[in-house]
């Protein structure tokens, strides 16, 4: 297994930047995504790296080897195509190990290796099929012997589960996590399904008009999005504008159309004062109907975040002896998810948010309560 690095890469056709300058450092056995909107260059940025695309400035290394300009054939990549590309003309194991009859491996151990591999992805009892005698599901699994069998340097996925229905691809998303970890092997997949980035990814670079625009672990993405764009693209959010009106040690404070928030410190850069996005995602809001609210008072939540002393009559002082984070507001429109209930409400005339209730017990109409946690209100970059 190899690191991959990429300095400066960029592809232009014409006038047309399809990568525009990008830098990293992919660590060996690494399951990294590349992720980002229809033409944000992932698939550019994944040729490159296989060598199909020469590009046109940058550098590409595996471990220390310049590979650059190296043809594709010679830098020791695996790769999985969205259509499998398999011969239909061949059986499961010619398929598998035609890469090993190019590359002049002796018959005997190209049985043993062919063997293993399709063991590797639970295909073992279907060698002497032909692919049209296989589902969508099982030709993606010859696809990956296919490409494991060489044992590559570095394994590269372009939109490997886009052809297969809903449950299989949410099957596969595991088995390739799986095989790709047993196998120990750098992977590099790209994708336009954050669900697919974020539940499989050790780490994953969100890609937007040929620049990487944040590079981290899926919780820190999701979590901690610098940017609008990740953050909407990552999931579903809301967006409310605030002016940065001061910091202490309990966090940032927020001036809203609707009244002061508390941000927690642990954000990227937050500037000294003026006009923010902040992004709080459905789900961490905590939606309360207004009959069963009791206000607590600041002393409550001084108690329970811990604070004493000065600390504690700036915290009373700024939330005003009323709830932190809590807004009183109207439900517009409720839909009902089974699992969860999901609530439009509209706080004082001009915010409109969309809340999340896990197992909603029973309708929720007329007033509510919807409360968030510092940790929960992310400022955003731009
Ligand atoms: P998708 O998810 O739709 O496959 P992508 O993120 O993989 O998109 P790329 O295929 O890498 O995007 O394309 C990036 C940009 O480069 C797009 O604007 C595309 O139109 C352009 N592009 C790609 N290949 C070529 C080419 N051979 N000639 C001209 N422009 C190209």
């Amino acid at each position: 297994m190899n690191s991959i690095k990429l300095s400066d890469i960029r592809k232009s056709y014409g006038s047309t930047v399809a990568v525009d300058g990008i830098d990293l450092v992919i660590e060996p056995g690494e399951l990294f995504f590349l992720l980002g909107p229809s033409g944000c260059g992932k698939t550019t940025l994944l040729r490159m790296i296989a060598g199909f695309i020469e590009p046109t400035g940058g550098s590409i290394h595996f471990d220390d080897r310049n590979v650059t300009s190296t043809p594709p054939n010679k830098r020791n990549t695996g790769m999985v195509f969205q259509s499998y590309a398999l011969w239909p003309h061949m059986t499961v194991a010619e398929n598998v190990g035609y890469g090993l009859v190019l590359r002049k491996i002796p018959a005997d151990q190209r049985a043993t290796r062919v063997q293993r591999a399709l063991e590797m992805v639970q295909m073992g009892d279907y060698a002497q099929r032909k692919p049209n005698e296989l589902s969508g599901g099982q030709q993606q699994r010859v696809a990956l012997a296919r490409a494991l069998v060489v044992e590559p340097g570095v394994l590269l996925l372009d939109e490997p589960l886009s052809n297969l229905d809903a449950k299989l691809r949410l099957e596969m998303r595991s088995e390739i996590r799986r095989i790709c970890k047993e196998a120990g092997i750098t992977t590099v997949y790209v994708t336009h399904d954050q669900d697919e980035a974020l539940s499989m990814a050790d780490r994953v670079a969100v890609l937007r008009n040929g620049k990487a625009v944040q590079v981290g672990d899926p919780r820190t993405l999701y979590r901690r999005p610098a940017t609008r764009f990740v953050a909407e693209f990552l999931g579903e959010t809301n967006f409310i504008s605030a002016e940065v009106v001061g910091r202490t040690d309990a966090g940032v404070e927020l001036q809203t159309p609707v009244g002061k928030m508390l941000a927690s410190s642990d954000q990227g850069s937050v500037p000294e004062r003026g006009s923010v996005t902040c992004s709080i995602r459905p789900e961490a809001f905590r939606v309360v109907p207004d009959h069963e609210y009791v206000a607590s008072t600041a002393s409550d939540v001084v108690e329970a975040e811990g604070v004493t002393g000065s600390e504690s009559k700036q915290l009373d002082r700024r939330i005003g002896g009323g709830d932190l984070n809590s807004f009183e507001g109207e439900v517009e429109h409720q839909v009902f998810l089974g699992d969860q209930a999901q609530y439009h409400v509209r706080i004082g005339d001009d915010m409109l948010v969309r809340a999340l209730q896990l197992n909603p017990t029973g309708e929720s109409q007329g007033r509510l309560r919807v409360s968030v946690d510092p940790d929960d209100i992310v400022i955003l970059s731009d």
